[in-house]
């Protein structure tokens, strides 16, 4: 289904849009209050930028770099180029070490190979620990964004799922007490578990270490109980140095919550004794992003969620919406390139605001770029027959301004004659929500020849 088919069914519950437009939106203030509180905010995004732009330029000898480090701390480092290979490889680790249970941290390269579903079927349990992941696990949804993956829920929806699935008592949606329960729940799952898996959210080329930053410390107590550890990351999550880190950490969570940084930001340089660590890095259509000139800086990405709060249009449909593993603006401009056909309505679920190009911590040019997208699409997919008709009159009417004058005067003489019964029809979806402006006598134009006359 096209994006607004799906937002549709969202927009149903009004109430729900009405509180996630809210919730939203005051992360992204959040987000201001704590941006405009660090001086230099606007170097550091700056710096963020180049630095990103300076790694994609360079990404083979940083990847190569990062390789040869990672491997003298004693880390194994294999390369996947697509999700099959990457599940592959991940599910060979396990099967090596006779692994049955595993504990996750939160990783979107997981969620885009769909990994949990492929060691499933390989009879291997999957538990997700990271609080708004294990929601959407029990309920068996997908995340709905990339840093709230529960968004969409209510706190009364987790409580009925908390009894169904853990045997929770009734508390009316008490976040306190089903926080509690999740914690004695995921703390057996912990101590039980064989491996561990965790995202990555830079990898450092001088050191080979990788940094993962989470809230919950989910990806710490993984790591350290289990006796192996499997870091999955994608190419395009190296920085050079690890000073870098200083403005990478200092922008993420900022832009990602308000908070001037992650509770834990862990740094995973070697396996501790006895214990093995593995990183599996995954291209999965990034060495195809990087060709594409116009696309290329939507790999700067450091998967913050900043440009889907604040968009009007991720706000009122909801991330399930988009059908994609990443939401909202930048999925819109990452989806397309998978697999146009499929998301080729993604980049017109934008109002072009720029607002998520104003807020995103690496200055990526998002609105530009689903722009530039719209473009392709248009061209290469073949788009509803009426969308093409009326796209092409309405192209011939501003071309020709005696048309365009013409076509205003009648649409204004109608719009005052026409009943209201007529004008709200269902023909006009337009009007389902709103008033169309009020009609005057004159259009500008005729304005201001009077007033020029005067
Ligand atoms: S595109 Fe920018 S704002 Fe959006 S998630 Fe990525 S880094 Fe954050």
């Amino acid at each position: 289904m096209a994006h607004a088919d799906e937002a549709a069914i969202f927009n149903k519950n009004e109430a729900k849009v009405d509180w996630h437009d809210k919730a939203l939106w005051f992360v992204r203030q959040k987000r201001d209050k704590s941006a405009h509180k660090v001086k230099g905010w606007e170097e550091l995004r700056n710096y963020a930028s180049a630095i990103k732009a300076n790694v994609l330029s360079n990404l083979d000898t940083y990847l190569i770099q990062f390789e040869e480090n990672a491997q003298k701390n004693g880390v194994t480092v294999h390369w996947a180029a697509d999700a099959e290979e990457h599940n592959k490889i991940v599910h060979s680790i396990l099967v090596k070490h006779d692994v049955k249970k595993v504990v996750k941290s939160k990783s979107m390269l997981t969620e885009e190979c769909h990994l949990n579903p492929y060691l499933e079927a390989h009879n291997i349990e999957v538990i997700d620990t990271d609080l708004g992941e294990r929601i959407v696990q029990l309920a068996q949804e997908p995340p709905s964004h990339i840093v709230l993956p529960a968004i969409h829920k209510t706190k009364e929806e987790v409580d009925v799922l908390f009894q169904e699935h853990l045997g929770t008592k009734p508390s009316n949606g008490d976040p306190q007490y089903l926080t509690a329960e999740a914690r004695k729940h995921l703390r057996d799952k912990f101590l039980k578990a064989d491996a561990a898996i965790t995202g990555v959210n830079f990898a450092v080329a001088n050191t080979g270490g990788v940094v993962v930053c989470t809230n919950e410390g989910n990806a710490d107590m993984g790591a350290h109980l289990a006796k192996v550890h499997i870091a999955c990351m994608g190419m395009e999550k190296l920085i050079p140095e690890e000073k870098h880190l200083g403005i990478f950490l200092r922008l993420l969570a900022r832009s990602a919550t308000g908070q001037p940084i992650t509770t834990y930001s862990s740094h995973f340089n070697k396996p501790a004794e006895g214990t093995e660590m593995h990183i599996v890095i995954v291209d999965n259509g990034r060495t195809e992003q990087l060709s594409r000139e116009d696309f290329r800086a939507s790999l700067h990405c450091i998967r913050c969620g900043a440009c889907m709060n604040t968009c009007p249009i991720y706000r009122r449909s909801g991330g399930h919406s988009y059908n994609a593993t990443i939401p909202g603006p930048i999925g819109s401009i990452l989806s397309p390139g998978k697999d146009l056909t499929k998301h080729s309505s993604l980049p017109f679920a934008s109002t072009l605001c720029g607002s998520c190009s104003d807020v995103c911590p690496v200055k990526i040019n998002i609105h530009e770029q689903l722009y530039k997208w719209r473009q392709i699409v248009t061209k290469d997919v073949p788009q509803p027959v009426v969308k093409k008709n009326v796209l092409k009159m309405s192209g011939n009417v501003l071309a020709n301004s005696k048309l365009y004058g013409f076509v205003g005067k009648s649409s204004r003489f109608m719009l005052k004659h026409t009943p209201k019964f007529l004008i709200y029809s269902k023909l006009n979806a337009w009007g389902k929500a709103r008033d169309l402006p009020e009609v005057k006598g004159d259009n500008f134009e005729e304005w201001y020849k009077k007033r020029q006359k005067k």
